[in-house]
């Protein structure tokens, strides 16, 4: 059997070396458009802050590797141009000598990935402007900083003296987390970094009120927002340097521009073959990674899949996703009944010793489908015991099923631990568990760990209390109109209050209960929904009508929950 792959990334290189395992006899050609095969994508931006400062680190495995150990005929510097699936063959140039060639193929595997959004706008071609997406992209952008910026001293007008003054102004434009890695490794290198972002949040698969809390934390550490702005265009500016236009009438000034626009999937060859290409614009493949040509698989970036949660197809850009599919690819050309599940979009970004981590739908995602059986709560345990030394509060909000409990999405924040649990609660998704599920999972606990009751074990709690009728909830959309009663103590009140709310504190509660009104919904503030807890328990118990309002004051204050 011949297989070829185009691609020898993530999804290309997993597959070649799995059907290798599989097959001893395959004849395998890997065909890579680039100079290297099995690179790190995921550690270019931490390459350009120098946080891995040797390129040959970001090689997983080289060429030379695939022959030795793989038996994999694997040809970089040679591009895919042209498939035919009646003839079954592969059109194939050599980048060096322009030569062109013709190869069959039993079974062919695209994994051309998803080139960088690269909009044709006014100046986009400018020296200055790069994006991050390739090693040699990366060894340009260290260049172009190491470099400097030629200006001339006040001197040069009588001496022609020329000095360097170090790059400091960085735009980065989009707020994804290719963008946002990125910033974050300017800055490491002494760069005054803006980000532009055309949406009114970043992070767009998160819900705002959470990107918010990233928003701050960024701000925090000096990078400068520019939201509801796209990027009209670039000009040349004195000394080399680049204004970057946006479509309010903006000019931010840059020594260097990087452009992280998104990513759309690579379907060139795809459409060449007349192969099926999916609404979202991916190819379209089945749960065995085969495309509308029975020989013909793809996987990665460049297709499109089911949304685990939601059913609906769509784009996901994640390099375990790639992994698994190559992988699953290979099996099926083995002979196996190898199938993909789809995908939950279980994704993390580190951010100045922060991170963001999430997995599921979001709530705008339902609430775009019009889904209305769906409960969210907001809890913010600690990452660890809070007597053990450095505890962190982990923002969490689980999204659930009202009918049955089911999960179907968690995003959380916070300084330490915040994988772990999105990785427990990613796992549990999967595996179509409840939040009943949660509340008995037995997770690993000691001091410096975890709590007896961890952060998932907690969201469990939490969520099964309102599911069972225990604990009323509500948010804060609309608490305005209610009746608020804030059971913190009064020297919280100093530092953030709820206008209009009453205050009873908890310890004072049972003996006041007369001041509380039986005609109205009462909700409950404490400072994360623990006290509020107690407190609705209380007033539940003695025929009022009571939620507790969830997250309490933290939900509402949360964009200053990460501090250093
Ligand atoms: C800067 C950056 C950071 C990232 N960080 C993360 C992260 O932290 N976590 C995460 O999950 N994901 C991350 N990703 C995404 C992840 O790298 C991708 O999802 C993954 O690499 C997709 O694998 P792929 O095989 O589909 O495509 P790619 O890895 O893009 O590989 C496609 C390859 O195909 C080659 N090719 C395309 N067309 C042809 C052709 N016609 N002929 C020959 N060769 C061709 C390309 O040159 C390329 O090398 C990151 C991506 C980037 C760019």
């Amino acid at each position: 059997m011949k297989v070829i792959i185009v691609g020898g990334s993530a999804g290309g290189a997993s597959c070649a070396a799995r059907l290798r395992r599989l097959d001893e006899k395959a004849e395998i050609i890997m065909v890579e458009r680039g100079p290297y095969v099995s690179y790190a994508n995921c550690g270019l931006p931490y390459h350009v802050g120098n946080v891995i400062p040797k390129e040959a680190s970001l090689f997983v495995a080289d060429a030379n590797t695939f022959r030795t150990q793989f038996a994999v005929d694997v040809r970089t510097g040679c591009e895919a141009t042209k498939i035919s699936p009646n003839k079954k063959t592969v059109e194939l140039r050599n980048a060096a000598t322009g030569e062109v060639t013709t190869e069959s193929y039993d079974k062919l595997v695209l994994s051309p990935g998803a080139p960088s959004i690269r909009p044709p706008l006014p100046g986009i071609d400018l020296p200055g402007i790069f994006e991050v997406r390739t090693v040699p992209d990366t060894r340009a952008i260290r260049e172009w900083i190491e470099r400097g910026s030629q200006f001339l001293s006040g001197m040069h007008k009588y001496s022609g003296f020329q000095t360097v003054r170090p790059k400091t102004r960085a735009v980065v434009i989009g707020g994804g987390f290719i963008g946002l890695e990125t910033a974050e490794n300017l800055v490491h290198r002494g760069f005054d970094v803006t980000l532009v972002e055309m949406g009114d949040q970043i992070l767009a698969p998160i819900d705002p009120e959470m990107a918010r809390i990233v928003e701050g934390y960024l701000e925090r550490h000096g990078i400068r927002l520019a939201l509801n702005d796209g990027v009209a265009g670039f000009n040349e500016a004195a000394n080399a340097t680049i204004d970057v236009l946006t479509k309010s009438g903006k000019a931010h000034p840059a020594d260097i521009v990087i452009l992280a626009l998104g990513v759309r999937p690579d379907t060139t060859l795809a459409k060449m073959g007349g192969l099926k290409i999916g609404e979202r614009g991916g190819i379209r493949v089945d749960e065995h990674m085969r495309t509308s040509s029975p020989d013909i698989f793809a996987v990665g970036d460049a297709v499109e899949v089911k949304d685990f949660v939601t059913g609906e197809w769509s784009l996901i850009a994640l390099a375990g996703p790639a992994n698994r599919q190559g992988r699953i690819a290979a099996d099926v050309i083995a002979g196996r009944d190898s199938r993909f599940r789809g995908s939950q979009g279980t994704s993390i970004i580190g951010l100045f010793g922060a991170a963001a981590a999430w997995t599921g739908a979001s709530e705008k995602t339902l609430k775009r489908l019009g889904d209305k059986d769906y409960e969210k709560i907001y809890l913010y345990p600690n990452s660890h015991a809070g007597y053990y030394p450095g505890a962190k509060p982990i923002a969490m909000k689980i999204i659930f099923r009202k009918s049955d409990g089911k999960l179907l999405g968690a995003q959380a924040l916070g300084q330490d631990n915040v994988d772990k649990r999105i990785s427990a609660l990613a796992m549990a998704l999967q595996m179509g568990a409840t939040v009943y599920d949660l509340e008995e999972s037995e997770l690993c606990y000691a001091p410096q760990f975890g709590s007896a009751k961890d952060p998932v074990n907690f969201a469990g709690m939490v969520a099964a209390d309102v599911l069972r009728g225990d604990m009323p909830i509500s948010h804060w959309d609309g608490a305005e109109k209610a009746f608020l009663l804030d059971v913190r103590e009064p020297v919280e009140l100093a530092v953030e209050s709820a206008p209009g709310a009453i205050n009873i504190q908890l310890g004072q509660l049972r003996a006041r209960l007369g001041e509380l009104p039986r005609d109205r919904e009462i909700l409950v503030i404490c400072r994360s929904g623990q006290r509020a807890y107690c407190a609705t328990r209380i007033l539940v118990q003695h025929g009022f009508r009571a939620r507790n309002l969830s997250g309490g004051m933290l939900s509402r204050f949360h964009s200053l929950l990460l501090v250093d």
